[in-house]
């Protein structure tokens, strides 16, 4: 499909346009000048004084238009970035109308194409906005259905009433650890996972690094009386090294980072039920850890072995089970809707399973393809469902959440998610992953340590976001992680030093 826009000279405007049509189509491609070949013209008339106002006419090859007009006060002393943002609001808003009319496709996201929708409703708060108009706004900004917008709600409330001082985090941070093993690697998979075994000798380098990591960094938060909200060691598959390996891990935690009792979660992700041993549970126990992801995925043993995950769902159960019998009382579990030849018949299956388990907490994702994963790469090998299908098991997920006492709690999405939905994190009230929360809400500093983990530097005072990654794979990352943590320990000063000394 190819979309021809006329009218628009900036080039800033290319991304989002095809963001949004990627919305609609599969394969779209947007050409922004003179162009023959095209399937959807449209033609843009843009003005900006202090109104922007924007009109689009879409037309096709079979003569068919469809036109839309927006107009709205440009805000006073914005950022030249700020300023272009509401004009390219503008303009995404006819051109979604117009391809919503031609298309009989409704985007209950509207506009939004980015991953965390919630934040927007945040900062209204933060800024005072009262709700009734917050809502209004959204809706007529972005086009958001009201059925989403009233789910942006429920979980910015749940947010607020489980960190109720979410808002004054800021002066503290929260840890991820990043280990990048994992018994195999799944076909949907783009995190930094490597296939453990055979690679005891690289194993054994990282986990040097990593311990070098959290000396460093906790020295530096000890020394500047900072202090860390949640830790959440993910991955890969965190509990794919040995159990030694692991004690050792947390001991180098509790000696290293300041005030371990007083951190408020730390969560260790057990992903994959083939990596849980009874050692490895009673080692998470020594150290106080009591909340674990368990990750069936789906209950369809065919699904899992298409993915590429070799454990079996009695496997799931039988660690499940496990891990409760030996106290662990926070046991999260994540499913994907739309798994390859999955539909609304193996969801409702998996559904039946999860409630005989009724884990504290349930992480609903939508199959994403991501552009570097095995599944990506062969797409024609992958049949999924269609997107009425995917809506339509979002639908039961909701439903049943619903009715087994689970609130959500906190939302997200990818580009190329199946449907252009969302993944939702429900949770029984009172069990929600505070950790979950701050790397959505972005309210405070998390410091990556490890493979492949990314570190947000949140301003204390403007807010302002810097991303720093450690390197993805273990080779690179053994040879450069001294480097790394000096630049992190330099960017964690200049951001936390400075703020104390304006304060
Ligand atoms: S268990 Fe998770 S991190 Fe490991 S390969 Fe599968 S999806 Fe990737």
């Amino acid at each position: 499909m190819q979309i021809n826009i006329k009218g628009l000279d900036d080039y800033r405007f290319h991304r989002p346009l095809q963001l949004i049509a990627n919305l609609f189509f599969e394969e779209t491609e947007i050409v922004m000048n003179e162009n023959d070949l095209w399937d959807i013209k449209i033609q843009f008339d843009l003005e900006t004084t202090e109104f922007v106002k924007v009109r689009a006419v879409l037309s096709d090859r079979k003569g068919n238009e469809h036109s839309a007009s927006f107009e709205r006060s440009l805000s006073e002393n914005l950022t030249e970035k700020d300023r272009f943002k509401q004009i390219k609001n503008a303009v995404s808003h006819v051109y979604l109308t117009v391809l919503q009319e031609k298309t009989g496709i409704t985007q209950k996201w509207g506009i939004l194409t980015g991953v965390r929708p919630t934040k927007l409703l945040h900062r209204k708060i933060q800024e005072g906005v009262p709700k009734d108009i917050a809502h209004q706004q959204l809706k007529e900004d972005y086009l958001i259905s009201d059925e989403k917008i009233s789910l942006m709600q429920q979980i910015v409330d749940r947010q607020l009433s489980v960190v109720p001082d979410l808002y004054e985090l800021k002066n503290e941070v929260s840890i991820y650890i990043g280990i990048p093993f994992c018994p195999t690697k799944c076909a949907y998979c783009t995190f930094p996972a490597y296939a453990i075994n055979g690679r005891q000798g690289s194993v054994n380098s990282f986990l040097g690094g990593l311990h070098y990591e959290m000396r460093k960094i906790g020295k530096w938060l000890k020394e500047n009386g900072i202090r860390i909200t949640t830790v959440y060691y993910g991955g890969g598959t965190p509990t794919s090294i040995t159990a030694e390996e692991m004690d050792m891990l947390y001991e180098e935690m509790y000696t290293s980072f300041p005030d371990v009792k007083n951190i408020r979660e730390i969560t260790v992700e057990a992903g994959r039920p083939d990596t849980i041993t009874p050692e490895k549970l009673d080692v998470l126990k020594k150290w106080k850890i009591n909340r674990i992801s368990i990750n069936p995925q789906s209950y369809i043993q065919e699904t899992l072995k298409a993915i590429g995950r070799h454990h079996t769902v009695e496997e799931t159960v039988e660690k499940y089970h496990l891990a409760r019998s030996m106290g662990m009382n926070n046991i999260n579990m994540d499913l994907i809707i739309g798994l390859p030849g999955e539909g609304v018949k193996e969801f409702s299956h998996t559904l039946n399973e999860t409630e005989k388990l009724m884990p504290e907490s349930l992480t609903v994702h939508t199959l994403s393809f991501k552009r570097a994963s095995e599944m990506t790469k062969n797409k024609e090998k992958y049949k999924v469902a269609d997107r009425t299908e995917v809506e339509r098991m979002m639908y039961m997920a909701e439903q049943w959440t619903k009715n087994h006492g689970y609130v959500p709690y906190y939302l997200y999405r990818q580009k190329n998610i199946l449907g252009n939905l969302e993944n939702v994190g429900y949770s029984l009230p009172g069990q929600e992953s505070i950790y979950n929360i701050m790397i959505m809400e972005e309210q405070q500093t998390i410091i990556g340590l490890g493979c492949g983990a990314s570190s947000k530097f949140v301003h204390p005072i403007t807010g302002q976001i810097t991303h720093f990654a450690n390197p993805k794979d273990p080779k690179s990352y053994n040879e450069s992680y001294e480097k790394y943590t000096e630049e992190k320990l330099k960017i964690l000063t200049e951001l936390f030093l400075q703020e104390s000394s304006l304060a």
